[in-house]
């Protein structure tokens, strides 16, 4: 009888750590990461060809069988002919299973008010909303949601969620300024309190300037948590984040800050925004001014697409270094630069986060001002409408469309990348911005998130490796 044989998985990738000795390998569309010495390394590298457990027995000390079955559980050796690829397509079967039927969805965002007093050219919401053609956003006759479109929205939403025995949702607010639109928000507070079988947790994402304390008060007795912005200490972040008539905006915020700790509801953290405006005034005082404020978290992204010139090694180092910086204070460091590696490090990918994030993984319905759906609320794809809820889910509604095209695996272009599986094509928002632009400026922009997304990912996983190590 023919016996078995096993080979590396071309899609089996290695990182060198810091320091001899240790690395992590990986499997580029499946994820799986062990650290891994050198030992292991050179016993994966006895399978660079086919090669059957018993040939491997008379070149290994020892009996080799439990390593083979534990390297060809997390896929680093396969049998020969096995199509990794088509394997993939199978788990996305099923998950396409479950979001056509609406199970996947355990969020929902409100889009109450598409307009914002500030006017900071970098937001993600002005930037996936510019009509490329004349370089404003385009008129829209209605920029908040009226309380009648929100009633319907919940009311779906919590049909769904009790449809499969959820007790719980999460429900967002956004989607340019929400506190705009107050009115709205609070009454959507009291009807879902007023539900006996499900309970909510809210979050909003505001530059809180609109904030009153009574506002204040009222986001306090609801627990809604609160995502606001600081792009850097004083300078750095009025250098970007500007009110409509240009002036800076750091006082009115940190007024703010001190006021929800007044009422005893202070934030945990805020958000920086790093452009090419700001990039040399970052540093680590802001993590400072985090630290002085007893906050425990700060979320920091590069401008999607602002910051082409500044080399990729430059934007990575300066990340690492402040992450560092960061964690060493008890601070956790986050952004969607590390969606990859954290889809990576958590489990298979075969089994869970199948996308680079939850919204193209089919969980997130965000409703416009308008009653149309959409996965998050800065993309323009929409994929679905209030009126016609039902539909989202058939296959002629938008969503499995939508999450069937961002399934890792199923991009060319993604193809043999090393982290395939963990981007699976980035971020939906930035594609849609880069698809905007022209051919050329499209390839360099796309090239250099790709670059960027590869090379944060490796430096992360030289970090864990040494975290492991230790
Ligand atoms: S979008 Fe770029 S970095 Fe992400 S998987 Fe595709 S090729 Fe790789
Ligand atoms: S597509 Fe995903 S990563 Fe991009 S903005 Fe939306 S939620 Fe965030």
């Amino acid at each position: 009888m023919e016996k078995r044989q096993y080979q590396l998985s071309p899609n089996i990738r290695i990182v060198t750590g810091s320091e001899p000795g240790s690395a992590m390998a990986y499997h580029a569309l499946y994820g799986n990461p062990r650290i891994i010495n050198d030992e292991g390394l050179r016993f994966l590298n006895l399978f660079r060809r086919p090669i059957s457990k018993e040939e491997i027995a008379q070149i290994c000390d020892g009996d080799p069988r439990e390593t083979i079955r534990a390297f060809a559980e997390v896929f680093f050796l396969v049998e020969p002919g096995f199509d990794e690829k088509e394997f993939l397509r199978h788990q996305m079967a099923s998950h396409l299973v479950e979001v056509s039927s609406g199970r996947t969805v355990d969020r929902m965002g409100l889009a109450i008010s598409d307009s914002c007093n500030f006017a900071c050219t970098h937001c993600i919401h002005f930037q996936s909303s510019i009509d490329s053609n004349v370089g404003i956003l385009p008129d829209r006759k209605q920029l908040n949601m009226s309380w009648e479109t929100a009633k319907k929205c919940i009311d779906q939403y919590a049909g769904l969620m009790k449809k499969y025995g959820n007790r719980h949702g999460k429900m967002h607010f956004g989607n340019a300024e929400p506190l705009i639109n107050w009115p709205v928000i609070e009454k959507v507070l009291r009807y879902c309190e007023g539900m006996s079988d499900l309970t909510f947790e809210f979050a909003i994402n505001t530059n809180l300037t609109l904030m009153t304390r009574e506002i204040a008060e009222v986001l306090k007795k609801y627990h809604v948590r609160i995502a606001t912005s600081l792009d850097g200490t004083a300078q750095a972040n009025d250098a970007i984040r500007i009110s409509k008539g240009g002036a800076g905006t750091f006082n009115r915020i940190v007024e703010k800050f001190d006021l929800l700790a007044d009422i005893g509801y202070p934030l945990d953290g805020f958000s920086i925004t790093v452009t090419g405006g700001n990039f040399e005034l970052i540093d680590t005082d802001v993590i400072d001014l985090a630290a002085q404020r007893g906050m425990t978290s700060i979320a920091f992204d590069y401008d999607l697409v602002g910051l082409v010139d500044i080399p990729v090694t430059k934007r990575v180092a300066k990340l690492m270094h402040l992450k560092k910086y960061a964690n060493n204070k008890g601070i956790d460091f986050f952004g969607t630069w590390d969606s990859a590696f954290r889809n990576l490090t958590s489990r298979s990918l075969l089994t869970e986060n199948h996308a680079f994030c939850a919204a193209v993984e089919g969980k997130t319905l965000e409703f416009n001002v308008d009653g149309s759906i959409k996965v998050c609320g800065h993309t323009t794809t929409q994929i679905g409408h209030i009126d016609t809820f039902e539909r989202t889910f058939e296959v002629v509604g938008g969503l499995l469309g939508l999450v069937k095209s961002r399934f890792p695996g199923t991009d060319d272009y993604c193809s043999g990348c090393a982290i395939e599986g963990s981007c699976g094509g980035q971020c939906h928002v930035t594609r849609e911005i880069v698809a905007r632009s022209d051919g050329e400026r499209r390839q360099r922009l796309f090239a250099d998130l790709c670059d960027f997304y590869r090379a944060v990912t490796e430096a992360l996983a030289v970090e864990y490796i040494h975290s492991s190590g230790r």
